[in-house]
């Protein structure tokens, strides 16, 4: 048996050891000391007390943790969806302030202006997600009225995010038009003028996260600015041009069905509602833009307060707008940065990978490491069923956990019994840490 310094802790006395003596042997952990009392209690709770080091290790990874993405899953949900690197010194901030004139300004202004400018719109101001966006919408405009959504479009778009839901938060009335799979501009036209209707705006929504095949028709936002309601758009993914301006070449493939917030206002939408971190690739947040004297209703509701955002959010969304209206959003934009690198590049990434991993990662070497073509995917619902053409490394069987292990652990999906990392989503500067991970495989 071996002895450990004192002799209390490995409870060799025969007594248990002291709570304080073992949380305080775990202090390497870097843990705070109240984490650790309670890691070593629990632990000498479940006569375990050898098992706390492992515990505390264990709590430690619960904790929020930057991770190398290399799903090949751009938009990963749970990994945080966009990308975005954001620091800021810890000085007062204009968040709420008017430099003129010295008085009270609009947290919204600053934001507001940039994206009204970026979506052609009057107006535009953010909230905390898409989510909040839409029911701080619903509310404002439609509370104890009725909202007209087509019976293909009542979805479920994420984790309890239902339309119907959203209504019933937000205090309007669903009213159900066309079928699932066909509505026309005829059926809400006999929703709004049916008689005792109160229908105060149409809501349109983006089926980001599927897609209906075959017999299937929906009016689009052009036709329903014919009506004599305000038609709002959730278009979710947060695209803001259709022309994709700040990539070169023509739009990719892959974002042909995708609606955006430029041309869905220039159709017609009285406002259309999205997420900061899908497509846009800026910090989780919802923009609502258009009408002004809708944003204004929007602004003035009392849910706004309860769903504003804090000047972090503002300060790095304001960031990614001036990255926009420059056009540098291939330079300061993670997530389109991923979309523009050529799959060459990708595929050169590769072969340095392998070749680092070298003989020295026996493990990797073994499961027969090698540079193959990959599909990665936008991710977070935008582009449902849609893949782009990238590169990456392979392996024989499941090596996910072992790749977590490290310090900045690696994510990678398996397929077929195989594991697959996928390059598009590895920062060329994390191409070390895949070759660490690689070759720490036993
Ligand atoms: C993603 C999405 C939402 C939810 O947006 P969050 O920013 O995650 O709250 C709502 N509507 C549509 C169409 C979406 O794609």
């Amino acid at each position: 048996m071996t002895r450990t310094a004192d002799p209390d802790i490995a409870g060799a006395s025969g007594r248990p050891p002291s709570v304080d003596v073992l949380a305080r042997s775990l202090a390497a952990s870097g843990l705070p000391h109240p984490v650790l009392v309670d890691v070593a209690r629990a632990a000498i709770a479940d006569g375990r007390p050898d098992e706390a080091p492992a515990r505390a290790e264990a709590f430690r990874r619960t904790l929020l943790t930057p991770v190398v993405n290399a799903t090949g899953v751009l938009l990963h949900t749970n990994l945080g969806r966009a990308p975005v690197a954001h620091t800021q010194a810890a000085r007062a901030q204009t968040v709420e302030f008017d430099l003129a004139t010295g008085e009270r300004g609009s947290r919204q202004r600053a934001v507001g202006q940039l994206f009204a400018r970026l979506c052609d719109a009057e107006a535009a101001m953010v909230v905390n997600n898409n989510a909040a966006a839409v029911l701080l919408v619903v509310a404002a405009l439609a509370e104890g009225r009725e909202v007209a959504v087509s019976r293909g479009e009542s979805v479920e778009i994420g984790g309890a995010f239902r339309v119907p839901e959203v209504m019933e938060q937000s205090g309007a009335r669903l009213v159900d038009v066309g079928t699932t799979n066909r509505t026309r501009l005829a059926d809400y036209r006999r929703a709004v003028d049916r008689s005792g209707a109160d229908v105060a705006m149409v809501l349109k929504v983006h089926p980001s996260n599927y897609r209906v095949e075959g017999f299937v028709e929906d009016a689009p936002v052009s036709q329903l600015a014919t009506l004599e309601v305000p038609v709002v758009a959730d278009i979710g993914s947060g695209l803001l041009d259709a022309n994709v301006p700040w990539l070169k070449g023509a739009p990719p493939a892959w974002l042909a069905d995708e609606p955006a917030a430029l041309q869905t206002l220039a159709a017609g939408a009285s406002l259309v509602t999205f997420s900061a971190d899908k497509l846009l690739g800026g910090p989780q947040a919802g923009i609502i833009a258009g009408d002004a004297e809708l944003v204004a209703r929007c602004g003035a509701h009392p849910l706004a307060r309860a769903l504003r955002p804090g000047g972090l959010v503002l300060a790095a969304l304001q960031d990614l707008a001036l990255a926009y209206l420059r056009r540098d959003v291939t330079d300061h934009v993670p997530f389109w940065r991923m979309v523009a690198v050529p799959v060459s590049e990708l595929e050169e990434r590769a072969g340095n990978v392998i070749e680092q991993v070298g003989t020295a990662g026996g493990g990797a070497a073994s499961a027969g490491l090698r540079a193959v073509p990959t599909e990665a995917l936008p991710g977070a619902g935008s582009a449902p069923g849609i893949v782009m053409p990238s590169f990456g490394l392979q392996l024989d069987g499941d090596h996910l956990t072992a790749l977590r292990a490290g310090a900045l652990p690696v994510i990678a999906r398996v397929r077929d019994g195989r594991t697959v990392l996928d390059l598009r989503t590895v920062d060329p500067g994390d191409d070390q840490t895949v070759v660490d991970a690689l070759r720490a495989l036993g």
